[in-house]
């Protein structure tokens, strides 16, 4: 059995792995790079993701300058920035548009790095080509919403891609030397604690260099949240939503980052749960049930996947 190494956290946080890697407090921009989504204009779907707002999930996302300006009051001993394009499908546009984003966010002050959240069936020959490119010139990493590795839990909120279509870019974007980060969803409906296990069995099986793991949330303006307030279901507590957490990062390789473990959802735009509104709350819980538990990231020997040697 793998010792604790993060001491007091639990488990592979990325901002201190980042403050390791850049020597200095390293925070993200999140950036709305003007981007709209395929499930939501017709090339691959409509009314998109059912959970996910029209605005694309990336309400508190801007542009550099005044992200740079919040995160300054925010964090003023940080000095350094990964770009980070969050709001809907950040591949999604012309390869020389992309560039000229990416160029245009790497040229601001501190800038480190660049990562881009995108659709496994948004990355086209000449994308993952521009992203090697630059990977190879800056710090890189891709995210992909993958948020259950069932495809009948997918169909029903419209993901629009099957799961072997996620394994393929996983298995394209690793072959070219290029960072991933994995999104998942806790709590969708259908599926139990065996079902989100798997699906981070699945995702950890990928060797990404982190996941995200959130509670599902049901907003104003979704489908899913109508469908909710239609006719409510039971959601997971905190106590279903701490214990599934920390027996999924108990089973994690500790070499994963960890990019979060709440959700962000704007407070006015949240129906429920209403105790995901309080974010210091449940990472609390999470330190205690690791506590309780006597565990860490890991402690049960990366049961999902072996560890990496390659980062
Ligand atoms: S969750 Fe992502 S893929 Fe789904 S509709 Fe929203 S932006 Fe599009």
């Amino acid at each position: 059995m793998s010792e604790n190494i993060f001491e007091s956290l639990h488990y592979n946080a990325i901002a201190p792995w980042l403050k390791n890697r850049f020597s200095q407090r390293v925070v993200k921009l999140s950036l709305d790079g003007g981007f709209t989504c395929p499930n939501r204009d017709g090339r691959c779907g409509t009314g998109g993701c059912s959970f996910c707002p029209e605005d694309g999930s990336g309400a508190f996302a801007g542009s550099v300058p005044d992200q740079m300006e919040l995160l300054r009051r925010k964090w003023p001993d940080a000095g350094l920035y990964i770009a980070y394009f969050q709001n809907h499908t950040n591949t999604y546009a012309p390869v020389p548009r992309l560039r000229e984003l990416w160029d245009e966010a790497l040229a601001a002050p501190g800038v480190v790095g660049l990562a881009a959240a995108t659709r496994p069936d948004c990355l086209g020959e000449d994308v993952l080509d521009l992203i090697s490119e630059y990977s190879k010139k800056t710090f890189l990493w891709i995210e992909l919403g993958l948020q259950t590795s069932s495809d009948a839990t997918a169909r029903a909120f419209n993901r629009g891609y099957d799961s072997e279509v996620f394994e393929a870019a996983m298995d394209e974007l690793s072959r070219r030397g290029i960072r991933t980060v994995v999104h998942l969803i806790l709590g969708l409906p259908g599926e139990d604690r065996a079902a989100m296990l798997e699906s981070a069995r699945f995702a950890a099986s990928k060797r990404p260099f982190g996941i995200k793991l959130h509670m599902l949330h049901l907003m104003k303006n979704t489908r899913m949240g109508r469908e909710y307030e239609a006719s409510p279901w039971p959601l997971m507590t905190q106590k279903e939503y701490v214990d599934t957490v920390v027996d999924i990062l108990e089973r994690l390789p500790q070499d994963i980052t960890i990019h979060r473990l709440t959700g962000d959802a704007p407070q006015s735009e949240l129906i429920a749960p209403q105790w995901s509104r309080n974010k210091h709350a449940v990472l609390n819980a999470i330190q205690r049930e690791f506590k309780a538990r006597g565990s860490f990231q890991g402690m049960k020997g990366g049961a999902f996947a072996p560890p990496r040697t390659d980062q």
